[in-house]
């Protein structure tokens, strides 16, 4: 008989093998978890409101949201619909842009981030999820480590997930490789293009300083914060309206949506993990599904993947769909996206390949 992976045998409940028990309780999540999400945000409020005139200006703040909406889109259309899901196809030109936009949100290079992302799609709260909350069980205290891991500790961990395994397409286009080894140029860029923005636009010094504070560190720290978030509460808080596979809490958390360019439709994006649109229905708001919109009626993208009107109004049949498939034979070795409603990878649960260096 054959033996069953961690994943497999995984309850739901339990601490992922080899993580640490804690005590069991289930008061006062949601409370605190909000809280330590809330608490910088408004502090940082009270600080502008406190610098403004000296320490911050307009031309900081309009920097800011500049450079937030450039890399926060690169982020979210580019490194995760377009690199990770291939929710549409793009010209090679937009596909580079939206790569390079990424790769200066300080959040890694462009292939690592795929390939992280792609494993946290096949493991989904189980074993082998690279940031899942429940890592250290379901209860209060495992839940709390858990978040403080999904959120920021799995980057001080070594987990490592094979680029080679997980993301063989972007190992195989040179052009990806070639923005992939620019990332410290890229990161470097993301921080000297503020200040020389702010020195210009100002005439001094201290204007490119002021600049460099919160159109460059703040701005990252911010949309750093964000991304995690979808990682952290958007697996522990929210509402789950959509069938997903089994141990996958996913969740919809709408006070993230606009911030996170429709990233916290989180539990209908696990649903359907490579359509293009995470929001359902016009109120739950989605930029980047309209900036992929845009650029579809430009020419400039095609092939994208939207929901189908049976999608929209039988929103929990896709459950069947999404069950964890395992491919055996030599030639499926390689993840492959399936069709567009499911995007589930086969071979999940193979061992992985050796790691390829591009
Ligand atoms: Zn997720
Ligand atoms: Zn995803």
């Amino acid at each position: 008989m054959r033996a069953h992976s961690p994943a497999e045998a995984y309850d739901g409940r339990s601490p992922f093998p080899q993580a640490a028990q804690h005590p069991t309780a289930h008061t006062g999540q949601v409370a605190l978890t909000t809280a330590i999400v809330l608490t910088p945000f408004l502090a940082l409020a009270v600080g502008v409101w406190l610098a403004w005139g000296n320490g911050i200006t307009l031309t900081d703040l309009l920097l800011a949201v500049a450079f937030y909406v450039v890399t926060g889109f690169g982020v979210t259309v580019g490194f995760h619909r377009l690199l990770t899901h291939r929710s549409f196809t793009a010209r090679p030109w937009l596909r580079a842009t939206l790569a390079v936009a990424g790769s200066m949100s300080f959040q890694g290079n462009l292939i690592d981030w795929v390939a992280v992302h792609r494993r946290h799609h096949a493991f989904t709260d189980r074993p082998g999820d690279p940031h899942s909350p429940y890592r250290y069980g379901a209860h209060l205290g495992g839940q709390l480590r858990g978040l403080a891991h999904a959120h920021l500790g799995w980057l001080f961990t070594d987990q490592h997930v094979p680029a080679g395994r997980y993301a063989p397409d972007l190992l195989g286009d040179p052009m990806m490789v070639r923005i992939a080894r620019a990332f410290p140029v890229l990161c470097a860029a993301s921080l000297l293009l503020p200040f020389a923005a702010g020195w210009a636009i100002s005439g001094s010094l201290y204007g490119g300083l002021t600049a460099f504070l919160w159109a460059g560190l703040v701005r990252i720290a911010l949309l750093q914060h964000v991304t995690w978030s979808v990682n952290s509460l958007c697996h522990m808080i929210g509402d789950r309206p959509h069938a997903t596979r089994k141990h996958d809490r996913s969740t919809d958390l709408w006070p993230l949506a606009v911030l996170s360019f429709g990233e916290s439709w989180h539990n209908g994006h696990h649903s359907q993990p490579s359509c293009a649109r995470h929001g359902r229905g016009r109120r739950q708001i989605d930029p980047s599904a309209t900036l992929i919109r845009l650029f579809e009626r430009l020419r400039w993208a095609d092939h994208v993947h939207w929901h189908t009107p049976g999608d929209l109004q039988r929103p929990r049949t896709v459950a069947s769909i999404h069950s964890l498939r395992t491919g055996t034979s030599p030639t499926s070795a390689v993840p492959q996206l399936t069709g567009h409603r499911n995007g589930v990878r086969r071979g999940d649960q193979r061992r992985p390949a050796p790691y390829r260096r591009p």
